[in-house]
Parts: C-alpha cells; structure tokens; sequence
C-alpha cells in the first residue's frame, strides 16, 4: 500500500477542453479518500490519470515514493473498480475473482488461496460455484471487488462503483465497501457525485468543482465549514 500524490496536475483534451488544473492532493497511505463533485467537474479525468489510462499534460503523479507519469497502466499495481464491471457470464465466481491472477501466472495454490480469502471478507464462500447470472446485484459487485482484493494491489480505485445499483443496495454497499477498506487497510481513492456518499464513505473527502479541488478535509470538517 501507498499513498498517492499529485503535484500541480494539469489535462487538457486534445479538443481543447481543459478538464483539470493545477491539482495537489495527497490520498495517505491506508486513507479512503473520496472525490466529490457534480458531472463534468474532472473526477474521471483526475482518476483515469492516476490509473495511468489517460495521459497527463502537466505537473506530477506519484503512487509511494515513486514517479509513475512515464509508467504504463498495467505497471502500476493499482486495481480499479467501475460501475460496468463486465463479469465473465460462463465462468464461476471462484474464476472470474481469479482471472486476473491467472492472467499474471500466479501459482494455482496461491491463487486458490487468495480467492478463498477473498471470498470470505466479501461472504461469497457460499457462491463460489455460481454463475453471475445466478447471483443479485450487491453479489456481483462483490465479486468485482473480490477481483480488485486478490491483486493485492497498492491502491483502490473506484469510478461511481455503485452508481447502477438500486438505492437500498447502494446504501448497503457503502458499508460493506467501507467495511472492506478497512479491513485490508488499502489506500482508496474513490469518485462519486453524490455527497451522502462521500460523506458517509470518506475520511477524507475532496471537493471538486470546475477542474479544480476547492476544500479537503475530513467529513466532519466540511459540515461544520460555513
Ligand atoms: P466527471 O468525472 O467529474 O464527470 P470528467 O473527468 O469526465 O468529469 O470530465 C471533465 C471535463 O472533461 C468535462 O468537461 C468533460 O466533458 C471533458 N472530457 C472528458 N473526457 C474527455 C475527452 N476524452 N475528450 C474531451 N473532453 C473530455
Ligand atoms: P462520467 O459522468 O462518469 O464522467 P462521462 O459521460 O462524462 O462519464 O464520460 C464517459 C466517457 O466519455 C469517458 O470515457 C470520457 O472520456 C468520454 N467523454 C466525456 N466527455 C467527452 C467529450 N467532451 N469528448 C469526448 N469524450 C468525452
């Protein structure tokens, strides 16, 4: 686990559109920092750029100690979490939370043994066997959390990982989702445009409006900010 900084980060689109500026933000080490800020504001672009999946046009990304701007998406060790998180509809929970590790030649053994792992912070031991389609909403989306776990990886990122899910579950999610954070202690940094959400999931919360972070602090610190 690592933390993640940004130092005076800049995208521009190659249309023009000026995303984000001038962006510094340290996400600590163990901390679930979430982004929040309505459609538009830059949150994907600031994420997609710390994932490596969008080119930065200036200043500086770091994940520990080390400089990652040159670094490709893959070689970053990060496992990102999406509300389209496309499962493998004719493979088993147990395969599709493996794939990964499969991809990367991890030994059987150790493979099996971190999904079991995984699949027991997230209570799918009962469903390992199942199909996606066999499973509800909130299960499949643990399992896409289960394929982010079993990469041990020195950060979460998450994109609205709950935007598709009804609003009973989602508030059910959050818990579980915060509940998991904690219990593996990885650095998260999360995007959502809803502030119950990130005042409930965060403890640190970064409010982001037109391209720019406009407060930082604890959830409780921006309640009580005039
Ligand atoms: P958010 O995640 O907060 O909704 P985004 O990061 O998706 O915001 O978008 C920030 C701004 O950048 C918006 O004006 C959006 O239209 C623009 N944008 C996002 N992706 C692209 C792209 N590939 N090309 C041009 N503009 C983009
Ligand atoms: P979100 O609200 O989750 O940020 P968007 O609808 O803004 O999602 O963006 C979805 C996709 O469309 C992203 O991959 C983004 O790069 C792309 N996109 C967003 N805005 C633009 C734009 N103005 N021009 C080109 N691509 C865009």
């Amino acid at each position: 686990m690592s933390a993640i900084e940004l130092r005076d980060v800049v995208k521009t689109y190659p249309d023009g559109t000026s995303a984000v500026t001038g962006i510094d933000l340290t996400v600590p080490d163990g901390s679930f920092t979430v982004l929040v800020g309505p459609s538009g504001c830059g949150k994907s672009t600031l994420l997609r750029m710390v994932a490596g999946l969008e080119e930065i046009t200036g200043g500086e990304v770091r994940i520990g100690d080390t400089p990652v701007n040159k670094t490709a998406a893959a070689d970053r060790n990060l496992a990102m979490v999406f509300q389209n998180y496309a499962l493998y509809p004719h493979m088993t929970v147990a395969d599709n939370i493996a794939f990964g590790m499969r991809a990367r030649k991890v030994p059987k053994p150790e493979r099996e043994k971190r999904t079991r792992e995984a699949a027991e912070i997230l209570g799918l031991t009962p469903f390992l066997d199942r199909r996606p389609a066999n499973l509800s909403g909130g299960q499949r989306q643990r399992v896409a959390m289960g394929r982010a776990i079993v990469r041990s990886p020195e950060a979460f990122l998450m994109d609205e990982p709950l935007s598709n899910l009804d609003a009973k579950l989602r508030v059910q999610m959050r818990a579980e989702i915060s509940l998991i954070q904690r219990r593996t202690g990885t650095t998260t940094l999360y995007v959502t445009h809803d502030q119950t959400e990130a005042m409930t999931m965060g403890d640190q919360v970064v409010v982001m409006s037109k391209g720019r972070i406009r407060q930082v602090g604890s959830p409780t610190s921006l309640y009580d900010a005039p």
